[in-house]
């Protein structure tokens, strides 16, 4: 039996940081993957025309001293990020909402498209999102806090954000003034903003999330290559500080063997000190088989509706991310980058997503209606694309896939093909979170199951609560 300081379940985003920091830090580190590549529900996949993502396209928490900005310096990445201005490009009905990088010039945005002046609450919002980012270094699940931990967060920008406790109490609905919460055609599209960063609405989502999810598009990038240039940049990491990956050898069962972990693969039977999980809760229940179980109110967890296609254009698409918005709700259209090397291609490679309920798609695969749908989704796609982009001379559009919850099961092992973590619905959702580290054992969690949950800037700032 091989023995490692750690193995680690699963090369989702969480998992590959995980890896990563801890053999920096000199521990044997192995990582097993079921896939036959890295990255889940931020992975990507090969064409012909080039690459794709998967699922997650933009990166965040990118600022001095937020996660990703973290772990890329921690691991010096070798990524080439593209800042994105604008943040977001939305197509509304009849008109395009430019979501600026530029303070001054997002304000007289939302002045001229909805009549709105919010120049105070938006300065306001940006100063109790950096205090909130300062806070998310010290917080902890409850598990984990420490007298240290505590310290910093009374001691650090949380006090004063204690002293607006609305923030943690109130939906961002009601914290909104009343000039905002009447204006119906902006909470429309905020609404639809919402949905990308903290996938709920202003009225179900705290304010504090609230303002970390409107201010979201200040902070996002595109990455050369994109999910796949960061896939590879941490594979590259694991290895250079001499950890190891193996692909398509899913962990099977685990079990405990003289207070060390016993973990047998598809390939071969290992033995671990430390266990670093990046799987699901009711799918570790599964595999492990030595009387500790973990149980996790899951309930409010979306699924995902993408398409890929690959298209050519007289002139390329400017705007790496566009927000189309439909009668229903909204699609989310990513485009690789004008200047993305790692993808060379004659073509822009694009990824469309939207939040859809995990039942939506539950009649088997093999069933008609299951096929009549995705057809109709790449209609709405291929059609919503034409209206928004014809500015662009659309010469060709090579149609990929449509991607549905019953994909994401199968590629991510996720149940029912849940993705994006759990939805914070108040300032209690997040003690829901699998804690980072149980106390008890050398378990560990990483990824949008645990703490702080969703996307991939909260899933770095896991991989950083198991060190
Ligand atoms: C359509 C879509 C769009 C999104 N957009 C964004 C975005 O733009 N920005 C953003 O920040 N976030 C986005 N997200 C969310 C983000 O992708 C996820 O929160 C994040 O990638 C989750 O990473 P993870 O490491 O927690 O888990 P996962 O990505 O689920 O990784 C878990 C890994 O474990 C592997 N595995 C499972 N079981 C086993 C086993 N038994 N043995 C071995 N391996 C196993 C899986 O194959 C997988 O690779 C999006 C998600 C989706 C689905």
């Amino acid at each position: 039996m091989k023995e490692f300081d750690a193995l680690v379940i699963g090369a989702g985003m969480g998992g590959m940081a995980t890896a990563a920091l801890w053999a920096k830090r000199g521990k044997s580190v192995k990582v097993l993957e079921s896939h036959y590549s890295s990255g889940g529900c931020a992975g990507y996949f090969k064409r012909r025309e080039g690459i794709y993502d998967a699922g997650a396209t933009t990166l965040s928490g990118l600022k001095k001293g937020r996660p990703t900005q973290r772990l890329i310096e921690e691991l010096d990445l070798d990524v080439r990020l593209f800042p994105c201005d604008p943040g977001m490009i939305i197509h509304r009905k009849n008109s395009i909402f430019t979501f600026h990088k530029d303070l001054t010039k997002l304000i007289n945005e939302i002045r001229n498209e909805f009549n709105l002046d919010l120049s105070k609450e938006v300065q306001e919002w940006l100063i109790i999102e950096e205090k909130l980012w300062y806070s998310l270094q010290a917080a902890r699940p409850i598990q984990m806090l420490s007298a240290d931990h505590l310290f910093k967060l009374l001691t650090g920008g949380s006090l004063s954000l204690a002293l607006k406790p609305q923030i943690f109490f109130k939906s961002f609905f009601d914290f909104l003034p009343k000039k905002a919460r009447e204006n119906e055609d902006f909470i429309r599209c905020l609404d639809q903003i919402l949905m990308i960063s903290t996938q709920q609405t202003s009225k179900t989502c705290p304010a504090f999330m609230g303002i970390l999810g409107f201010l979201y598009p200040l902070d996002t990038y595109a990455i050369d290559g994109g999910m796949y240039g960061l896939c590879k940049s941490l594979e590259k990491k694991i290895l250079e500080y001499g950890g190891s990956i193996d692909f398509r050898n899913p962990c099977l069962f685990i079990s405990e063997h003289q207070n060390a972990f016993v973990v047998e693969s598809k390939k071969e039977v290992y033995k671990a000190h430390h266990l670093i999980l990046n799987i699901s809760p009711e799918q570790f229940n599964k595999i492990y088989k030595s009387g500790f179980s973990i149980e996790q109110e899951n309930d409010e967890i979306w699924g995902a509706l993408t398409a890929y296609f690959a298209v050519k254009t007289k002139e390329p698409i400017q705007g790496c991310y566009h927000q189309v918005h439909t009668k229903k709700g909204s699609l989310f259209f990513s485009l690789s980058h004008t200047e993305d090397n790692l993808r060379k291609s004659d073509y822009q490679m694009i990824t469309v997503s939207t939040h859809i309920d995990k039942k939506d798609f539950s009649e088997s695969n093999k069933d008609e209606t299951y096929y009549n749908k995705k057809n109709k989704f790449e209609e709405l796609v291929t059609s919503k694309f034409k209206e928004a982009f014809s500015q662009y001379g659309i010469e060709e559009i090579k149609f990929d896939s449509v991607g549905t919850p019953k994909t994401f099961e199968f590629y991510t092992s996720r149940p029912e093909g849940e993705v994006g973590g759990l939805v914070h619905n108040s300032l209690w959702s997040l003690t829901r979170l699998l804690p980072n580290q149980y106390r008890k054992k050398n378990i560990f969690h990483t990824g949008d199951y645990s703490f702080p949950g969703q996307g991939i800037v909260s899933v770095f700032q896991s991989a950083f609560n198991t060190l």
